[in-house]
């Protein structure tokens, strides 16, 4: 039942009467799609809670060292429990990698040698991992210590060019890259069951590659991690879901014992390994972000279905559509103009409970080829587990929608980015008589 308008805040908070229907109208249609939303975050959260009591975490894990870093329970204690949770063998998961693609670079510069090649049989990966690559030439980069790359891209219809992957796996190739989520491209998310087809394919031709996938956006968004399906290695940031929104910074990597004791080597020093990096203050945030993190996905996986619905129905292509299974936590919306994806972000930096009074404009930022829109009200600085939009202000118009730590501030930001919309006369007035 849809609570009277004017008993709501939501006009005080500058929704209109008609937007509000329109939402709610919307909204009620969605119960099931929040159910097996719901469903799914019980099954995480008693996935973790059991890897906690497993490793029996205890008030002492939560003190944290400095220094070294020598014996650090809670450090220890938390990797076992990333191991539990992502089934694998060892994890290392530490406040010194700074952010997701520093995770994967440690990855990728730590598992793979001089002569050895890199193939990404999914296209192209995410941007910044460009200049780690080689791609695009940068001081350090794979490339400058003879780390050759290759890559097959999917086919137009998305699926695997197996063929193209075949060829392209040679005597040199030690490392194939699968990234799960689309990020800032208009291809698919894919789904652990086909990145588990994946990984079969290439390990029946090659046994001994190191199939990695950067994880970023996708943990806790299925019942299945893609390490229960073959990967060796998991990559991902924890101000993205694992964070929970509330890890102050931090990567993680789970996986092989072997791909994890390289990648500790290189994080800090040979010879030194796991065995310092203080954790400081990070550790009770880590704890209990990790904690909270199936429950607050789920609050971004019903953000990203409500808009998915809201903007389909209102006549604009979304990508997944209203009604696909997710497998990550990102929903783009294309608006056809540089006016709609700027409307969009203003509306939900307005939404925001830090910076809602700031607008933010479009900008020229390094490494982007055009200039780029940041809605970014956050808690934790640049976290886009909380709610968060960007566009890069080029064809096609696309804006790129994510997070929200609790279901009601991603619905409040969706219906705050469609207010703006339609002040900007960019939704049509009549569109409370459309599509519904
Ligand atoms: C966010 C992201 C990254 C990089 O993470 P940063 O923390 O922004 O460095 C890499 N890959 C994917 C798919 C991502 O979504």
């Amino acid at each position: 039942m849809t609570p009277d308008y004017e008993s709501t805040l939501y006009g005080t908070l500058g929704i209109s009467k008609e937007v509000y229907l329109f939402c709610e109208g919307l909204w009620e249609s969605l119960n099931s799609r929040f159910q097996e939303i719901d469903a799914l975050s019980e099954y995480n959260q008693l996935k973790v809670i059991s890897a906690m009591q497993k490793n029996q975490v205890s008030e002492a894990c939560l003190l944290g060292t400095t220094g070294y870093g020598y014996n650090d329970l809670g450090r220890e204690t938390l990797e076992k429990v990333y191991s539990d949770i992502f089934h694998t063998e060892d994890a290392l998961v530490r406040p010194q990698i700074t952010c997701g693609t520093h995770a994967l670079a440690l990855a990728l510069m730590s598992n793979l040698r001089p002569g050895d090649e890199l193939l990404s049989p999914v296209g192209k990966p995410y941007d910044t991992l460009e200049e780690v690559i080689g791609i695009r030439p940068s001081k350090g980069s794979l490339k400058e210590y003879s780390i050759s790359y290759s890559q097959v891209d999917l086919l137009s219809d998305g699926s695997f060019d197996y063929e193209g992957i075949k060829n392209a796996i040679n005597e040199r190739t030690k490392l194939v890259t699968i990234q799960r989520s689309k990020g800032y491209q208009t291809r698919p998310t894919l789904s652990v069951r086909r990145i588990g087809e994946l990984i079969h394919f290439v390990k029946d031709i090659k046994p001994d590659v190191i199939c990695m996938v950067d994880n970023c956006y996708g943990e806790f968004t299925e019942k299945e991690e893609p390490s229960d399906v073959g990967a060796d290695l998991v990559v991902g940031s924890l101000i993205k879901n694992p964070g929970g929104g509330l890890a102050p910074i931090g990567g993680y990597l789970a996986g092989k014992k072997e791909c994890i004791e390289n990648a500790a080597y290189r994080l800090t020093s040979p010879g030194l390994g796991k065995e310092v990096g203080a954790s400081l203050a990070a550790l009770p945030a880590f704890y209990q972000g990790l904690f909270l993190a199936p429950s607050v996905t789920a609050n971004a996986l019903k953000a990203a279905v409500f808009a998915a619905n809201i903007y389909e129905a209102l006549g604009f292509a979304v990508l997944p559509d209203g009604k696909e299974t997710r497998h990550d936590i990102i929903q783009a919306v294309t608006f056809g103009s540089p006016e709609g994806v700027v409307a969009f972000c203003q509306g939900i930096q307005q939404a925001a409970a830090v910076d809602g009074h700031v607008t933010p404009e479009p900008w020229d930022m390094p490494g982007y080829d055009s200039p780029v829109i940041m809605a970014a009200g956050a808690f934790v600085s640049g976290s886009s587990i909380e709610l968060s939009a960007d566009g890069p202000i080029k064809p096609p118009y696309s804006v790129f929608f994510q997070g929200g730590l609790t279901w009601q501030h991603g619905k409040f930001g969706i219906m705050k980015s469609m207010q703006k919309l339609v002040e900007k006369g960019i939704i049509l007035k009549d569109f409370d008589k459309r599509n519904l």
